[in-house]
């Protein structure tokens, strides 16, 4: 038997039937969002078996685990040795990484670890699938084109892409962000990439960035711009975000096979659908536990079964998670056999049972938040900024329940490095905020962003203007 070729399909491919085709990862790459305004997602989950895991190593590079899993899903499309090369780029200290890419556990309490994965040049976890995602689009642009990337922010989505894109050739990138969601070292991070980096600041909300560059790419007036985006909708950036959950796998399991909760503060639910895929390659993740702020359309989709989006989103201190309508939304109902549009509208409904099988999601308020960073501290002298906090909450909530789970190691992501959000840290805890060296450095640059009213015309004018 012959195995079918990965290809890539639009989430809402059941809804309507004009853009039912399957295309490349390149294209999809490309493309950003679907015809039909889907997301984009493999045809099929390629597998590896517990006897490919066991040939890795608590040693094994970053790189090479990277290499090894996108290449199961880039498939023919580039040499193996120039996949290679790619993910060496993205992961190697000569493109921003302080040293090779690595991803400290802290283990803080017994089968208790904190995965701190602020080591990339913009102290948050974005780095590593923006990384990834600039080399790929570089490597399958066609020769001489000229790509317009457009990325909407709530904070880190913005500093990591750019970061990401700086000086690459032939490739444009404008930062949406909305000025009052961001903190002030966010703002400055992103107002001063510059190069080939173009900080917009919107006087608006995330969900309203997001909407124009959804409404950018569908618009004819601005097809000639060649836009593509970043966001977590691209698949280029899901794919990556498969990867570090293997490394940290092995990193805490005590033998192949054993099972690990994985807890993941989320907004958009791009970095839990990386571990939602692992899983489905036979990573043994006994369960996927979702932390939200009171942004929680999710969590409280997998207790009844109702989809409601929050709109207007709730602006918490855990602000990249400030989400009312998660675009991955549509990446999990897709797979569990359901579809729900880009306006939160459901066609069909997934298998919720299977669901909640797999998946807990609890949502907590600022104070709880607040109030954690505080007993975190506490307790273990260990400082957690506030999306970390959220996943903490999270992880203790999901042992409340299921306390027979408490003998499987549990790694909480900290998305971002605390000196990210030094006010709330320095406010909750009476301490400096600890030092990082990656966001110092940008705080020193010379700004360069422009201000927008909150309105699609205002940006498509400004795009229209500044890319003749
Ligand atoms: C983006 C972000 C999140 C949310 O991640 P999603 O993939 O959108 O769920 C959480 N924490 C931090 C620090 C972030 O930057």
């Amino acid at each position: 038997m012959t195995k079918e070729k990965i290809q890539y399909q639009s989430t809402n491919r059941l809804i309507g039937q004009q853009f039912v085709q399957k295309i490349s990862f390149a294209d999809a790459l490309l493309n950003g969002l679907a015809e039909d305004e889907g997301l984009y997602m493999p045809t099929h989950i390629p597998l590896i078996s517990l006897s490919k895991l066991e040939t890795f190593t608590k040693k094994t590079s970053y790189a090479a685990i990277a290499s090894y899993v996108l290449g199961l899903f880039l498939e023919n499309e580039l040499p193996p040795e120039k996949l290679d090369q790619l993910t060496r780029n993205a992961y190697s200290a000569a493109l921003g990484w302080q040293e090779d890419v690595s991803l400290p556990l802290e283990q803080y309490a017994h089968l208790h670890y904190l995965a701190r994965m602020d080591q990339g040049p913009t102290a948050s976890f974005k780095d590593f699938a923006a990384r990834f995602m600039a080399q790929a689009m570089q490597y399958f642009r066609a020769d001489n084109q000229q790509l317009t990337i457009l990325v909407a922010t709530s904070g880190d989505t913005g500093s990591a892409v750019g970061e990401a894109f700086k000086g690459l050739e032939g490739i444009q990138v404008f930062i949406l962000y909305p000025e009052s969601e961001v903190s002030p070292i966010q703002k400055k991070q992103l107002d001063t990439i510059g190069e080939n980096v173009q900080a917009l600041c919107f006087q608006g909300k995330f969900d309203d960035c997001q909407q124009f560059v959804k409404e950018a790419f569908t618009d004819p007036a601005l097809k000639h711009l060649n836009l593509t985006s970043a966001n977590s909708i691209n698949i280029g950036r899901v794919l990556p975000q498969i990867v570090y959950y293997l490394h940290m796998y092995l990193q805490v399991a005590s033998k192949i096979g054993e099972e690990v909760l994985f807890c993941v503060p989320s907004g958009n639910l791009g970095n839990s659908l990386g571990a939602e895929i692992a899983r489905r390659m036979g990573l043994p993740i006994r369960k996927i536990i979702i932390g939200t702020n009171q942004n929680k359309a999710f969590p409280d989709f997998l207790k009844t079964g109702i989809y409601q989006k929050i709109s207007p989103s709730h602006p918490c201190i855990s602000n990249a998670m400030n989400v009312g309508n998660p675009s991955n939304l549509a990446r999990y109902f897709d797979l569990y056999g359901g579809t729900v549009d880009k306006n939160g509208t459901v066609h069909r409904l997934p298998d919720i049972k299977m669901m909640q099988q797999n998946l807990a999601g609890y949502a907590f308020s600022d104070a709880q938040t607040t109030q954690k960073m505080k007993d975190f501290y506490q307790q273990y002298q260990t400082i957690i900024e506030p999306h970390g906090a959220v996943g903490v909450l999270a992880a203790e909530q999901y042992l409340a329940e299921h306390p027979e789970d408490a003998a499987y190691p549990m790694v909480i992501l900290e998305t971002a490095h605390p000196a990210k959000f030094a006010e709330t840290v320095e406010s909750t805890l009476n301490i400096q905020a600890p030092h990082c060296q990656a966001l110092e450095q940008s705080q020193h640059r010379p700004e360069s962003s422009v201000r927008l009213e909150g309105d699609y015309q205002a940006f498509k004018d400004f795009l229209l203007k500044t890319t003749k």
